[in-house]
């Protein structure tokens, strides 16, 4: 049923294609990739893979971009203006990963506790899932169970001995996520697939070849 709403959405956004501007286009058709900038330039990044700030000590991304599905933005973007309405807002980790990214990460840490095999891909290949937590109003990061990426009972969704407002705070991210229609992985706080993951392939696209959001796109009022 899932699988022929989302034909159906797609065959709908594939004819309106061809009746619009090019502007409205890449909007409208919810498998391409899109810069979250393009979408809400209000989403904090903090693309820990484009730095050494990460797991593996090593820079991964050319560029500090988080990338995503269409669709997945859109639905990450009502996140963000329901959060705006309490003061809070979202800050993103990790996006789209290329397939080719993956591989390089299986090849540095070969356990599948901490990276998915490439030979099934992950969830972030397809372009779907997305690592984040919440800020504050100065943008500052709410105290959340672990450190992003510190995989362990203590990132796990059902571990409990944690501060009551810890436990607030991860609950708050997973009911807005939720709320919009991520869904939620147990053994990591911080990560969330978009509806309809399934249906969208895994990709080996380089940032590169993913169109920036223009220069002068400031925040929408
Ligand atoms: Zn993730």
């Amino acid at each position: 049923m899932q699988t022929l709403k989302f034909l159906f959405v797609l065959a709908l956004s594939f004819s309106l294609t061809f009746l619009l501007p090019h502007s409205v286009r890449a909007e409208l058709n919810p498998t391409v990739l899109v810069d979250i900038r393009s979408i809400n330039p209000r989403i904090a990044l903090d693309i820990r893979y484009a730095t050494t700030n990460n797991f593996v000590k090593q820079k991964l991304y050319p560029q500090a971009r988080c990338i995503l599905r269409a669709s997945v933005a859109q639905q990450l973007s009502q996140v963000q203006t329901d959060l705006e309405t309490r003061g809070l807002g979202l800050k993103v980790y990790d996006c789209y990963r290329p397939l080719s990214v993956q591989k390089r990460l299986w090849e540095i840490k070969p356990d599948p506790d901490y990276v998915a095999n490439p030979a099934n891909g992950s969830r972030h290949n397809r372009g779907a899932a997305v690592d984040l937590t919440l800020v504050d109003r100065s943008g500052k990061e709410l105290p959340m169970p672990t450190a992003f990426d510190e995989f362990g009972d203590r990132a796990n969704r059902s571990y409990t001995n944690l501060p009551a407002q810890v436990l607030k705070n991860r609950q708050l991210l997973e009911d807005a996520m939720v709320r919009a229609g991520f869904i939620p992985l147990s053994t990591e706080w911080w990560h969330f697939d978009g509806r309809g993951w399934q249906n969208f392939s895994i990709r080996d696209v380089p940032f590169g070849a993913i169109a920036s959001p223009p220069l002068n796109n400031s925040a929408p009022k």
